[in-house]
């Protein structure tokens, strides 16, 4: 596995920080000594040095602390070089980065590769909207299946039970993808359904914040689990307008009922939203991102924007169609307050 892993020092910070690093740890070949030496000296870093690091320790100090990633995981700094030799690509970054990371890829990858995408979230385009997975596939010129499910990272890094779901279009395609991520501790089933899988994924992220909002606003369980049911509705009748062809059986799935249930209870777009409702209007989403993930970035912000763009572009009554998430994503741009989410039904706008 390799991978490219963060951006934000500076290539002379970078160096200094390796050449210090190499110095003082003569001796230290030990990886438990290094590792400890490493968390002693305080440094917290992403990049090149992040990776050297990830080399080194068999931890990602930054991200997941005291998790050993394993013997057979090593972490390249360069992308091309991760990739051009690679058969299977996963792809895990926030989408925002996509196009990016794409760009650098094309026309260098094995013709004969396969790509999974584990990334939520939508490109729009005047004429409506694309996948992630098929902007792999355009970007690329390579079969694109997808990963998605009831996965908070954390608890699966510890090595406890999960679900997941494989979307991926061919009988070949999936039986490769099971036979890569499939354990008895990360129960993995596969479907044909690849973009109704890939949409509960995103759009679940939409309604974690929604029920982040009612978490904030100390609302209660039984408002949290309204706010899921209608959620979810919008959420189906949202997948089957984009894709009419949608099995019901896909909801039913990790990547439907269970990855809401878990987002809402569990993930970062529900406890960042509960922070902007508790900080009463005094702190935007970015400020709460960069004080609350440390360098990782949320999604359902951004997937809320899009979201409503292409409620939009499906014209006059459209919106009444999707209430929940509408008023979700007012609250979010700031034209109404969050304690206006149990209004939804109504829709509150600015002037009411
Ligand atoms: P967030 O932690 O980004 O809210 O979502 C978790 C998730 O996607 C679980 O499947």
């Amino acid at each position: 596995i390799a991978a490219e892993v963060g951006v934000a020092v500076s290539r002379k910070e970078a160096q200094q920080a390796l050449v210090e690093m190499d110095a003082n740890q003569d001796g230290k070949a030990d990886k438990e000594e290094f590792l400890q030496w490493w968390m002693d000296s305080g440094k917290s870093t992403v990049g090149r040095l992040l990776t050297s690091v990830i080399n080194k320790a068999g931890q990602n100090t930054k991200y997941l602390p005291g998790i050993s990633l394993g013997d057979n995981v090593h972490a390249v700094p360069d992308l091309l070089q991760a990739a051009e030799k690679a058969d299977m690509l996963v792809f895990v970054t926030p989408h925002q980065f996509i196009p990016g990371v794409l760009g650098k890829l094309k026309g260098k990858i094995k013709p004969n590769a396969r790509a999974i995408s584990l990334v939520k979230g939508m490109e729009i385009t005047p004429d409506g909207f694309n996948l992630i997975s098929k902007v792999i596939e355009r970007e690329l010129d390579i079969k694109c299946s997808v990963l998605m499910g009831a996965n908070i990272a954390q608890e699966i890094a510890e090595g406890r039970f999960s679900e997941c779901t494989v979307g991926a279009e061919t009988t070949a395609d999936r039986e490769a993808w099971l036979r890569l991520f499939n354990t008895p501790l990360f129960q993995t089933r596969g479907t044909s359904d690849v973009p109704a899988v890939e949409m509960c994924g995103t759009l679940k992220n939409v309604v974690a914040i929604g029920a982040g909002f009612i978490d904030g606003l100390e609302e209660g369980n039984n408002a949290k689990a309204a706010i899921m049911r209608v959620g979810f509705s919008e959420m189906i009748k949202l997948i089957k307008r984009a894709y009419p062809e949608t099995s019901d059986a896909t909801f039913l799935e990790s990547c439907g009922i269970a990855d809401l249930i878990t987002t809402c209870y569990g993930g970062r777009n529900r406890k960042c939203a509960e922070a902007f409702v508790q900080r009463g209007g005094k702190a935007t989403f970015d400020d709460i991102e960069e004080e609350l993930l440390a360098g990782q970035k949320l999604q359902g912000v951004l997937t809320s924007n899009e979201v409503q763009e292409l409620i939009e572009s499906w014209g006059d009554g459209a919106e009444k169609e999707f209430p929940l998430m509408v008023t979700i994503n007012r609250i979010i741009r700031g034209d109404i307050p969050p304690g206006d989410i149990v209004r939804y039904a109504e829709m509150p706008s600015k002037e009411d």
